[in-house]
């Protein structure tokens, strides 16, 4: 735990965390989502591989995607797409009342859903699938995250959005990849590139 505690403050000098966030950071203990093999790495401002077509996000993103997704007290319920260890899922349900997350690869699903259950995260709602095109039955959602490169954003995830929502998303653009933040107001989008980033891509199905 204080070895989590000094990875939030190296964080925090990189990029300057919102007391709120930062608080997040210091109960979720990094090291319950790092696989075996790597615990030595736990708290290396890093990602860190999980499978062929999965990492766990260095610290360092997460903390970004979380301040990008402009998280108030009013913010009720997010949804993740692309949940992989559950690291982020877990941030978010320390911020925010519900948390939906998904995720196409099975044996990550399972062992996610053993660390939220050990950790006593009860308000995240995890499920198996392809989550592409949202989660329709918990639609809309204050935020949207998707922890997974896509070539642009579709319709049905901006349907699923409540109004005043925001949806942050990598976003392809050549051979670059730009996390972009989409606010919805009165129906109409405002976007914002905000940096290039490096995550792995959405794909379609699941494993
Ligand atoms: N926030 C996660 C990031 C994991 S990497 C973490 O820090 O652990 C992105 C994840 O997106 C991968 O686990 C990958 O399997 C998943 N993914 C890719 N396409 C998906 C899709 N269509 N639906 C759900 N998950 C998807």
């Amino acid at each position: 735990m204080i070895a989590n505690i000094k990875m939030v403050e190296e964080l925090n000098k990189i990029f300057p965390l919102d007391e709120r966030i930062k608080k997040a950071f210091i109960e979720i203990d990094r090291r319950e989502f790092v696989p075996e093999g790597l615990l030595f790495d736990a708290y290396k401002i890093d990602s860190l591989p999980l499978t062929n077509d999965s990492t766990i996000s260095s610290p360092l993103t997460v903390a970004k995607m979380t301040t990008y997704l402009e998280i108030d007290k009013k913010v009720d319920s997010v949804l993740e797409i692309g949940a992989g260890s559950g690291y982020q899922s877990a941030i978010l349900s320390k911020l925010v009342r519900r948390v939906f997350a998904i995720e196409r690869i099975k044996s990550l699903v399972e062992k996610s859903g053993k660390r939220f259950k050990k950790l006593k995260l009860y308000n995240i709602n995890l499920k198996y699938g392809d989550g592409a095109n949202g989660w329709e039955n918990f639609a809309p959602f204050d935020r949207i995250l998707f922890s997974a490169t896509i070539d642009y954003l579709p319709n049905s995830i901006l349907e699923q959005l409540s109004d005043r929502g925001v949806v942050v998303a990598p976003i392809k653009n050549g051979d670059r990849e730009v996390i972009t933040q989409f606010k919805k107001i009165d129906n109409r989008i405002i976007k914002r590139e905000l940096e290039t980033a490096n995550f792995v891509p959405l794909k379609r199905g699941v494993e």
